[in-house]
């Protein structure tokens, strides 16, 4: 079928290129060549749908299941041949906020829903040049799929991690993928070796850091602009069996940013024991949210009061609390330094004394931890509402006036969903992927992860109003003079774009014009709408 496929897009691509033929998605469907190809009105709406379900855009005239990375090449030899192109859009998980997988009126290539994944994917291999082992995955794969297949072929396992497993390997490279283990590892676009892209001419490219840089370190945070990963060969460690997890409390922001400072620092640590595998942590801005979805960590039957902690430090800031995150992997082997290894790094920390829980589980389940909030919401019609989430990198500068300017005073008292916030060291990610970062060694991850409401009665809880309040969150910032990048970026208009890169803007510009010159690809991250608008009809004319 694969094969049918691929040979009736070359027919295509061939009429298109000899005669010029104008073509739209659907000329290619009317042919169409079976299951891989669908116009069904379930398919195309659930492509122009995401996590986000902040807004509907037009949806493609066609979704895609490739069963290979010549089946990716097809759709894009098609578009790129044509006289006017029709855009093509990479679909992961749709797990964006703001429709940046979306192809209105063009092709949404689904990923993750293809048959490429088991056959793309290889059995881990040790490379001594590397010095590590490896693994190739198909750009649609999940991570809880790479994880499931490692561990079970050599008890392997990624290095870096998001929070949430259920993202595929090409949605979280097109952006960063981060989580806890960043400080120590870099993103996960710092722990990839090589990719197979498929440009937007439909060229198949294997690059790497020294095959094809520019389109490697390119794609790496760029997207989805410049090419469709199909392959990405994922670095590897042997998998722990066991995590200590640690959250305690404080009242105090600068004790706070202090201690997640000092535990990221130890990042070079020469001994493993000498440091924590995972710093994060979250803002408690009001005493519900401590047992949120977020917080699977504390039993339901043991709820925790803050009243009960016993805080004597002066709280000077209008009854919020900050969780500071840590783990500590060990195996059965080491089991028995564990408790004096944690109790030496917590011994150098000023959280609330009465504040320390802990608890220990497998490996898989502290990283698949999320899922299980997910399948709780879920149960209660809570997973699939809106997601107006804001996701900023602050200068650690400038993390104290962000809190002072927008935990004690945009937010009130009041939030709906978790929010997030860890420090991260920019010399683990590279400079040359196309990701943009605040221009200081150390910077942190604000996420405000917010759920939208409706039905709930208050109105700090509607759409409208969390977006707004998102809107002051940036304003505040611009006003203060906050250097933040927005991470899973959003803007409406080039020029923001174009400050939001900064320095790599042009360098972005000019990937775009090599790697994809008729600006098919990742239109719904709004990047070069006014661009490929003018330039689709000069293509025509
Ligand atoms: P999609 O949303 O489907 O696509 C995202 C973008 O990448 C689009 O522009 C798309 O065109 C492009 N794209 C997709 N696949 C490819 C490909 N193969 N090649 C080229 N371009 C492609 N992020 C973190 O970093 N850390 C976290 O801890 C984290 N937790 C999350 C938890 C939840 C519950 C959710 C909903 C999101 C979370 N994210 C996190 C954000 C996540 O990284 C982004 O949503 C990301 O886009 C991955 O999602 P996806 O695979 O569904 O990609």
């Amino acid at each position: 079928m694969a094969q049918n496929m691929v040979l009736l897009l070359f027919v295509i691509y061939r009429l298109i290129s000899t005669v010029g033929l104008t073509v739209d998605p659907t000329a290619l469907l009317r042919l169409n060549p079976g299951g891989q190809l669908s116009t069904d009105p379930s398919d195309l709406d659930s492509a122009s749908w995401d996590f986000g379900g902040l807004s509907r855009a037009a949806p493609p005239a066609a979704v895609v299941r490739p069963s290979s990375a010549a089946d990716v090449s097809a759709v894009l030899r098609a578009s790129h041949a044509s006289a006017r192109a029709f855009p093509v859009s990479a679909r992961g998980h749709g797990h964006s906020i703001n429709g940046q997988a979306r192809a209105p009126g063009g092709v949404v290539v689904d990923m993750h829903h293809g048959v490429a994944s088991r056959a793309a994917r290889g059995i881990p291999v040790f490379s001594p040049s590397l010095g590590g082992y490896y693994v190739d995955v198909w750009g649609g794969d999940l991570w809880i799929d790479v994880l499931n297949w490692t561990l079970s072929n050599g008890g392997l396992a990624p290095k870096s991690w998001t929070d949430y497993l259920y993202l595929t390997v090409g949605g979280t490279l097109s952006n960063a993928g981060i989580s806890g283990q960043a400080f120590h590892h870099g993103p996960q676009i710092s722990n990839v070796y090589e990719l197979d892209v498929v440009t937007g001419k439909g060229d198949m490219v294997t690059c790497s850091e020294k095959e094809n840089p520019e389109l490697f370190f390119g794609v790496l945070g760029g997207l989805g602009q410049f090419g469709i990963i199909t392959r990405a060969r994922i670095a590897l460690e042997p998998a722990p069996q066991r995590v200590r997890w640690i959250r305690v409390l404080y009242s105090n922001f600068t004790a706070f940013t202090k201690d997640q400072e000092h535990l990221i620092s130890l990042h070079g640590a020469a001994h493993q024991s000498q440091r924590f595998d995972y710093v994060e942590g979250f803002v408690i801005v009001d005493e519900g949210l401590i047992n949120n979805w977020r917080s699977s960590f504390f039993s339901p039957r043991n709820p925790v009061k803050i009243s009960s902690l016993g805080d004597n430090n002066n709280n000077n800031n209008g009854g919020i609390f900050y969780c500071l995150e840590m783990t500590r992997n060990y195996d059965e082997s080491t089991a028995g330094s564990i408790d004096q290894e944690v109790e030496a790094l917590l011994k150098e920390l000023e959280f609330i004394p009465t504040s320390v829980f802990t608890t220990d589980l497998p490996y898989v389940d502290f990283l698949d931890r999320v899922h299980k909030a997910e399948l709780k919401l879920r149960a209660k019609g809570l997973w699939e509402v809106a997601h107006p989430w804001l996701n900023l990198f602050v200068p650690a500068s400038q993390i104290a006036d962000f809190d002072r300017g927008v935990f004690a005073g945009i937010l009130g008292n009041k939030t709906t969903g978790p929010i997030l916030i860890y420090p991260m060291n920019k010399h683990k990610w590279d400079e040359r992927s196309s990701v943009v970062t605040p221009d200081e060694e150390v910077f942190y991850l604000v996420a405000l992860l917010r759920s939208a409401l409706p039905d709930s009665g208050e109105s700090t809880q509607s759409l409208e109003y969390l977006s707004k309040q998102n809107q002051q969150i940036l304003d505040f910032c611009d006003e203060s003079g906050i250097e933040v990048k927005q991470y899973l970026p959003h803007y409406r208009t080039q020029s923001d774009w174009a400050r939001h890169f900064g320095p790599k803007w042009e360098r972005f510009l000019r990937l775009k014009s090599e790697f994809d010159p008729k600006f098919i690809l990742g239109t719904g991250q709004g990047i070069f709408q006014s661009i490929s608008s003018i330039s689709s009809s000069s293509f025509s004319s």
